[in-house]
């Protein structure tokens, strides 16, 4: 059995701890916030992810999964330590590398037997190498000559879907220059190696690669919907018919073909500025990432426009309650980091609006994420509570309970009959069999 200490317990880490556990590793999840760490103790999951609690529960009983804030115990006592701290934006655009760095220095001074230490967290190309020289710095102060490696495997899971993403991937990457640590790493994946999971081996700098690449195709892929979306609407097609006839092409694929108000979420964000920064820096700049970041940001700031316009145009927003259903950047999580919302809520309130809002699981996130406009938002009890005396609804996370609402209700309590469906979750007949006027993306 592998023993395993995971360094930071928030989405990435709790669920890759706890599935580590499943798989049937002995793991320890370490974290620096003593509330977090008592929560899940006991259980308690302090975030949003389905079914995370189910196996969590499972693991502390097994005696396979255990917390702690105590690093320094938690790096001495397992031969594997994985790190998946935050890397936020920093204000250029980088990776803010400062919690890698400081863990990684941490597991310097503490490490005493031969260690592999595993960047999950998502980094930039070199990262690994850095990780490398600030352990052999540490170990260099304490005059110690304890051998380490250090594997880069970025991690591909979703929120929303992250346990079924950890347990079932489409593939695991393993960059290490070592055999001896991908042999171990091939026994903390022994599970999903056994069921035939494809492993890409590679060197560290690839697989710091393929995380940053796949996520910009996937933003680009987002956004080049969004613009054929917008144009759409210029030019009397349906962007859903298209997007449905696109992905039916093999080579194309039919996933992140939806239109919408923008990507956000704490990945795409920060992961575009962060490889549009690298490549700049290597003198390569990454001309279609740059393209996406700004037409994202466009697109956010165009929905505003749209809701305004589809009000009746610029000054009609003043006095105007608008409902706002969904805050989080997707359904099934309570994820607000760099949420469309965020900017959408901000600027109508900006334009002279009030809001009524409302999301299944991030009110908590929403009372100190909008703080700045607090003054002009009702939190409401649920989506119905919302509407009450709005004078429009603009529908922004496609959360199942949202996806089939009683229209007709949606009807009778709003004061004017405006809906702006900014996921086309609706068929447009059937908002406008309701009385509603209706207003999609791309159609
Ligand atoms: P997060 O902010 O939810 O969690 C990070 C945790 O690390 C926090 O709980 C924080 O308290 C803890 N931490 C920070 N410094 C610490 C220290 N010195 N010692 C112990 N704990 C410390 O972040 P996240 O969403 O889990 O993301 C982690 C990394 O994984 C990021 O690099 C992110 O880009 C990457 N990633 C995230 C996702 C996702 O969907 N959230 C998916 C794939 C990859």
């Amino acid at each position: 059995m592998i023993q395993i200490a995971v360094i930071g317990s928030g989405y990435v880490g709790s669920v890759s701890g706890a599935c580590l556990a499943d798989f049937g590793n002995q793991v320890t999840c370490v974290d620096n916030n003593t509330a977090k760490i008592e929560s899940l103790k006991k259980g308690i999951i302090p975030l949003y992810e389905p079914g995370l609690d189910t196996i969590v529960e499972r693991n502390i009983r097994a005696g396979r999964l255990r917390f702690t804030t105590d690093i320094n115990m938690a790096v001495k006592s397992n031969g594997v330590v994985f790190i998946a701290v935050g890397t936020p934006p920093a204000e250029d655009g980088s990776a803010d590398l400062r919690y890698v760095e400081g863990v990684a220095r941490e597991i310097g001074r503490a490490v005493e037997s031969y260690t592999v230490i595993v960047d999950k967290s998502t980094v930039p190309v070199g990262t690994s190498r850095l990780v490398t020289k600030w352990i052999g710095e540490e170990l260099k102060q304490r005059g110690a000559n304890i051998p380490y490696d250090v594997v880069s495997n970025p991690e591909f899971l979703r929120e929303g879907s992250a346990v079924q993403d950890f347990t079932h991937p489409d593939r695991v990457v393993i960059g290490a220059e070592s055999d001896r640590a991908r042999k171990i790493m091939k026994e903390v994946y022994r599970a999903l190696y056994l069921n035939e999971t494809p492993f890409i081996e590679t060197n560290p700098e690839s697989a710091e690669m393929i995380k940053y690449a796949s996520n910009a195709f996937l933003a680009v892929k987002i956004t080049f919907i969004n613009e054929i979306a917008n144009l759409c609407e210029k030019a009397g097609a349906n962007v859903q018919d298209v997007a449905k006839a696109m992905g039916r092409d093999g080579r194309i694929g039919a996933k992140f073909l939806h239109a919408g108000p923008g990507y956000g979420g704490s990945c795409f964000p920060k992961d575009t500025h962060a490889l549009a920064r690298i490549g700049r820096d290597c003198g390569e700049p990454l001309s279609l990432v740059e393209t996406t970041i700004a037409a994202n940001e466009r697109q956010k700031r165009r929905m505003v426009d749209k809701i305004e316009a589809g009000l009746g145009g610029p000054g009609s927003l003043p006095g105007k309650t608008i409902a706002i259903l969904g805050l989080a950047f997707k359904p099934n999580t309570d994820d607000m980091r760099e949420s469309p919302a965020l900017t959408i809520c901000e600027a109508l309130v900006k334009k002279g609006a009030r809001l009524r809002v409302w999301d299944p699981a991030a009110m908590k996130e929403a009372a100190w994420r909008l703080e700045s406009i607090k003054d002009a938002v009702y939190f409401a009890e649920d989506e119905y509570d919302a509407l009450k005396a709005s004078s429009a609804l603009v529908l922004l996370t496609e959360w199942n309970q949202f996806r089939n609402m009683d229209l007709q209700r949606v009807k009778d309590l709003l004061t004017l009959p405006y809906f702006f469906d900014l996921r086309n979750v609706y068929k447009q007949e059937e908002a406008e069999a309701a009385g509603l006027r209706y207003f999609g993306i791309g159609k």
